[in-house]
């Protein structure tokens, strides 16, 4: 049950992204924190010229590449409602396991983007197997369909194949390549197709003729899929009814959730073709804190452990994942709260160091600027100034509170200089 306190966390995704070196994980990044930030932070932009300049200063800065968790915020297309998402850094390359490992812990989900002309690449193969020992939900990006050999197919396959996944598409291109035009929405049974080049404009239509037949046959298999996750639509297409947008939506996250079913989406994140819908369906198929199973901790001294369920009234509960040396604050310590809420001025216990510290100030990472806050809740992630112990994979508990060990990965980390 959800407790009053816990209501904001529906609206929060802690997602991660993860790919093979040059898939477009960067581009993919760097183009949801645009279309988060256009609507939120730097306001409204007409044309191309703006966006490539906003995204070269960003490249400057190099903030959108660094950050180890960027808040963003994003209204679900044809919704009043705001979602906040966290994009938490998943390297990608392949020396860097221990790093993705760690910070699989941090996050409730994840996009795997992979090259529509490529399929699933062996490095793509080694981030799903870690994804799958965390047990992270997980939708599917095929990218670059814009590209030369770009087909959805093979990334379609591939997933089955290679990954040994059910691959269920929930979005169909229209074309390929040169002659890549839009996204078919095969859930809602509406196209997208896109205006302009950067694909800032959006045409949403029927479903062409042309592409009935081929939409409907992949609907019915989802249909099939999700029917087998929830037990309501298996109800309803055994009596041969036909399930409601909202309850199709609804199974697919449950078998999302439960990592049955991976929604594989199509699209080009270079021509920013397909990037707002990715966000929709982030907010559509992957979990809030509150649907991932409590984080455990391990009690000293005892073989028990406890759990610490998403709540901001409960015991703090805190993961120290990644330290960075910031010219400016000096060494910044980036946080998961699992549970309870960490105070800006307050005293926290380091339970792996078994040491007292007091948290200086806080901030929130956004794409363009940093929030100071005076407090992180459960659910949230964000830096901590001040803390001069705590060191990557440390547990954070109220001072005072019984010893607990989050589960984590212990290895050390040398600090990373912006
Ligand atoms: P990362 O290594 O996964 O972070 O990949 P990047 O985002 O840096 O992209 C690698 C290369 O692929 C860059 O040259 C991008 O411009 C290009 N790229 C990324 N997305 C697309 C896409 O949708 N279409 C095409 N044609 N190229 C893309």
């Amino acid at each position: 049950m959800t407790t009053k306190a816990q209501q904001y966390l529906t609206h929060f995704r802690n997602i991660g992204i993860a790919a093979h070196i040059d898939a477009g994980k960067t581009t993919t990044t760097e183009r949801i924190l645009y279309y988060t930030g256009r609507t939120h932070n730097i306001g409204e932009v007409h044309d191309g010229a703006a966006t490539m300049d906003w995204m070269e200063q960003e490249r400057e800065r190099g903030i959108t590449i660094t950050a180890a968790a960027t808040t963003a915020k994003w209204k679900r297309s044809g919704t009043d409602q705001e979602y906040v998402v966290n994009i938490i850094d998943t390297p990608g390359h392949v020396d860097f396991t221990i790093e993705v490992e760690r910070s699989m812990r941090v996050l409730d989900g994840a996009v795997a983007v992979f090259d529509s002309s490529q399929g699933v690449e062996p490095q793509s193969e080694t981030v799903w197997r870690q994804a799958d020992r965390y047990g992270v939900p997980r939708i599917a990006f095929s990218n670059k369909m814009d590209k030369t050999g770009a087909s959805f197919e093979l990334v379609l396959n591939d997933i089955k194949e290679r990954l040994g996944a059910v691959a269920a598409p929930i979005q169909y291109p229209m074309g390929a390549e040169n002659e890549f035009k839009g996204i078919i929405d095969v859930v809602r049974q509406r196209a997208h197709f896109y205006t302009n080049d950067l694909g800032t404009d959006i045409e949403e239509t029927e479903v062409p003729a042309e592409y009935a037949d081929k939409v409907a046959e992949i609907r019915a298999q989802l249909i099939e899929a999700a029917a087998e996750v929830d037990e309501d639509l298996m109800m309803k297409y055994l009596e041969g009814e036909e399930p409601s947008v909202e309850e199709l939506v609804a199974a697919i996250r449950k078998g999302t959730i439960e990592k049955k079913i991976f929604p594989v989406l199509c699209g080009s994140a270079l021509k920013n073709k397909g990037v707002q819908l990715l966000l929709d369906a982030v907010i559509d198929y992957l979990p809030s804190p509150l649907e991932v199973p409590a984080i455990k901790g391990k009690i000293e001294d005892s073989e028990d452990t406890q759990e610490f369920p998403a709540d901001p009234e409960g015991k703090l509960a805190a993961l120290a994942f990644k330290i960075m040396a910031d010219p400016y604050v000096g060494r910044l310590t980036f946080v998961r709260i699992y549970s309870g809420t960490l105070q800006s001025g307050s005293y926290v216990y380091n339970a792996t160091k078994e040491k007292r510290e007091r948290v200086g100030r806080l901030l929130k990472m956004h794409a363009n600027s940093r929030e100071e806050v005076t407090e992180l809740k459960a659910g949230e992630l964000g830096a901590v100034i001040g803390l001069k112990d705590a060191g990557t994979g440390n547990t954070l508990i109220g001072d005072g509170d019984d010893k607990v060990l989050l589960e984590s990965i212990d290895v050390p980390e040398p600090v990373i200089k912006l």
